[in-house]
């Protein structure tokens, strides 16, 4: 199949590639000329822009940093530019008035689209290993399904577009209020005289086990190896978690959703990455503690 793929940065670099191996002609856009250099050395062709990119593919895959940047490419060089019938999926990570926005400029140009956000960071868009939430109708998620495939080990459809975003930054909302509140528990615990090793076996087993605590402690040398391990360096960066979770607070806003734990979640996460740790695995917030 000849897939337009835009944004070839930490993520598309190496979601671009498995398209490739996957048997697709890869026809890509990135703005930075090192990334089109990397993406033509993975196999894909490479063009001067996403216009030129789009002209003949029968499928468009985006991955971009964030909603004005998607609305003013869909706009403007997608739209009206892929041959008609083709289907587009953005796997940006987006907020969800304009996934859905895109998604019906799309459909009154006479193509399907799907908004699919992604779970994994660049070690998983790497290996073909992401999960995808995917917004949209059936008829569109029948189309995106196999592409996304090529790119992950799991593909859910999770209803009509938006609903990829939705699920998305509702997940991760709930992933800063575990982390954050897994941290406070190790920091208690230390306080008061428990070793954290000792109150990772209790609560392990017990009724406050969670994720961020089994599969990716935030305490170093307690649990499987995690980011903690190496001094909280790659894994998942507290900027992106406090892109997702501005992102939520927009959608509580906008829906009337009432979020206490998550508007502290993302208090602490924006003080957190103001004082210069940006670049620290989100995990590294227990240093406040
Ligand atoms: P990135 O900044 O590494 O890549 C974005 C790429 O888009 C860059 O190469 C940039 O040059 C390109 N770009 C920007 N504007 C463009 C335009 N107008 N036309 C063409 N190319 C353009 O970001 P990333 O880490 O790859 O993340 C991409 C998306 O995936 C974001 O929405 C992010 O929130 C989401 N995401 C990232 C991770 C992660 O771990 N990095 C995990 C899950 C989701």
């Amino acid at each position: 199949m000849k897939i337009a793929f835009i944004g070839l940065g930490n993520m598309g670099a190496g979601m671009a590639a498995n398209l490739v191996k996957a048997g697709h002609e890869v026809r890509a856009f990135d703005l930075s000329p090192d990334a089109l250099e990397a993406a033509q050395g993975n196999g894909c062709a490479t063009f001067t822009s996403a216009k030129e990119a789009c002209e003949g593919a029968e499928a468009v895959v985006s991955m971009l940093p964030n909603g004005a940047i998607v609305k003013g490419v869909y706009e403007a060089e997608v739209i009206g530019v892929a041959p008609a019938g083709a289907v587009f999926l953005d796997c940006s990570t987006i907020d969800v008035a304009t996934a859905r926005e895109v998604i019906l400029a799309a459909e009154a140009g006479g193509y399907e689209m799907v908004d699919a956000p992604v779970s994994g960071g660049i070690a998983a868009a790497a290996s073909g290993t992401l999960t995808f939430m995917v917004g949209g109708t059936g008829s569109a998620f029948g189309r995106a399904q196999p592409i996304l495939e090529a790119m992950g080990k799991a593909v859910i459809h999770a209803g009509d577009a938006g609903n990829g975003q939705a699920a998305k930054i509702c997940n991760n909302m709930l992933l800063a209020i575990h982390m954050a509140g897994t941290c406070e528990a190790f920091a208690m615990a230390e306080k008061l005289g428990l070793d954290a090793q000792t109150f990772y076996d209790i609560s392990s087993v017990s009724s406050g086990q969670n994720w961020s605590m089994t599969s990716y402690c935030p305490v170093p040398g307690v649990g499987p190896q995690s980011p903690s391990d190496n001094d909280y360096a790659g894994g998942f960066a507290t900027a992106l978690m406090l892109k997702d979770l501005r992102l939520a607070m927009e959608a509580a806003g906008t829906s009337d959703a009432k979020t206490p734990m998550g508007e502290q979640a993302a208090k602490l996460y924006e003080d957190f990455a103001g004082a210069g740790n940006e670049g620290l695995d989100f995990s590294a917030i227990i240093k406040t503690l």
